[in-house]
């Protein structure tokens, strides 16, 4: 991965792109379901046009990525937000065409609007059951979270409204987890999917994960289907881009206390916050676990933040000032949670076409720093 691009920089594959792209719309084709990119996970807006060749639609948080989808992607716009804001209802009209409501309340103040507007509406609801463990800030159904409704919390009264239902509960999850969870949803919810349009089962399917079991995705997607009349709308963000981006990085510096440990040109905190926020250890090429190879290094970043640390990796040889090292799968909650804390400067944006060439698509400078204080 030779490149005269200077460091740090993401960089994006089209080839690995596109081969999650087609086991997307091959699912989509198969099950005859609907996939949208969860702009959450990756807002590379340069790409969207090939993103639209393989997929419905997107989704979005709010306001902006609703604008960027609507005007950058095409095709079906979907928001979901807990709470919309009054004062940006409006314009918000003029993105998307599909709006999701958190609660019978957010449903009674802007539905009828929507409604209004020739829009299609849905209520998240929460099936209480969670299928995940250790990462309990990822689990919307864990007790006292605020996202979703809740038996509980339903409004039988607000039907009429309604188009369709959505929740969201899985992360990086396989599609057993997706069926124990429809079977919850259903018993809890199924009785008012019955006239209702659509089912969106949110995001967190890992479909193109190796291991990923799609034929089970396919076969609860026809369930749905045969069940309940209604079309199935999936959106995930990671499994679109997973393992199709990298993080390139250069050593600045190298130093030993009671460790080896390399100063890279990217930071943990800055470019890559998951890693601390997860936590994970993120891949990185050509390397093995903490004493697998010779030559062990603790990897951190150049801020003055004392656990701006990457993790511990192992190395056939010394790392030496200027060495590239290449962190990978590095497209999905990266380049749109990067920050410029410390002053650091943000990762440039490279595209390496299906060809091989790599072709910068944005540098970033002082500007973008400044522009974001006062
Ligand atoms: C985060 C999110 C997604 C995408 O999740 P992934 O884990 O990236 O697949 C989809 N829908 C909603 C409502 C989300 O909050």
């Amino acid at each position: 991965m030779k490149s005269t691009i200077s460091t740090p920089y993401f960089l994006v594959d089209e080839t690995r792109l596109v081969q999650n792209l087609e086991i997307l719309r091959q699912v989509a084709d198969q099950a005859g379901c609907k996939i949208l990119l969860a702009q959450k996970a990756f807002s590379m807006f340069s790409c969207y046009p090939l993103l639209r060749r393989y997929l419905a639609g997107s989704t979005a948080s709010g306001l902006y990525e609703a604008r960027l989808g609507k005007e950058y992607f095409g095709g079906e716009t979907h928001v979901f937000s807990p709470a919309y804001k009054p004062e940006e209802f409006e314009e918000l009209l003029t993105y998307a065409d599909h709006f999701v409501f958190n609660s019978p309340r957010q449903l009674q103040k802007f539905g009828p609007k929507a409604k209004a507007a020739g829009k299609a509406v849905g209520l998240r609801v929460n099936p209480e059951c969670s299928t995940q463990e250790g990462h309990a800030i990822y689990d919307p159904c864990a007790p006292g979270s605020r996202l979703g409704t809740t038996l509980a919390n339903f409004d039988e009264s607000l039907l009429p409204l309604l188009d369709g239902l959505h929740f969201h509960t899985l992360c990086e999850q396989n599609s057993d987890d997706l069926e124990t969870t429809v079977a919850a949803f259903e018993e809890k919810f199924g009785k008012y999917l019955h006239g209702l349009k659509w089912i969106n089962l949110g995001g967190g399917h890992h479909i193109t994960r190796k291991d990923y079991d799609r034929e089970r995705l396919m076969r609860i997607v026809k369930h749905l289907k045969d069940t309940y009349q209604v079309e199935v709308y999936l959106e995930p963000g990671e499994a679109v881009v997973l393992n199709a981006g990298f993080l390139v990085t250069s050593v600045l510096e190298t130093l030993h206390n009671g460790m080896d440990i390399a100063i890279l040109d990217t930071s943990a905190a800055c470019h890559m916050p998951d890693v601390l926020e997860m936590p994970y250890r993120p891949p990185l090429q050509n390397s093995g676990e903490s004493g697998e190879k010779a030559y062990t290094y603790r990897l951190g970043g150049p801020t003055c933040l004392a656990g701006d640390v990457i993790g511990d990796y192992s190395f056939d040889a010394p790392l030496n000032e200027g060495d590239r090292l290449v962190f990978e799968d590095m497209a999905l909650y990266t380049m749109v949670k990067t920050n410029t804390f410390n002053g650091m400067p943000l990762p440039a944006i490279v595209w390496r076409d299906a060809n091989g060439q790599e072709k910068l698509v944005k540098a970033f400078g002082y500007e973008d720093f400044k522009n974001r204080l006062s």
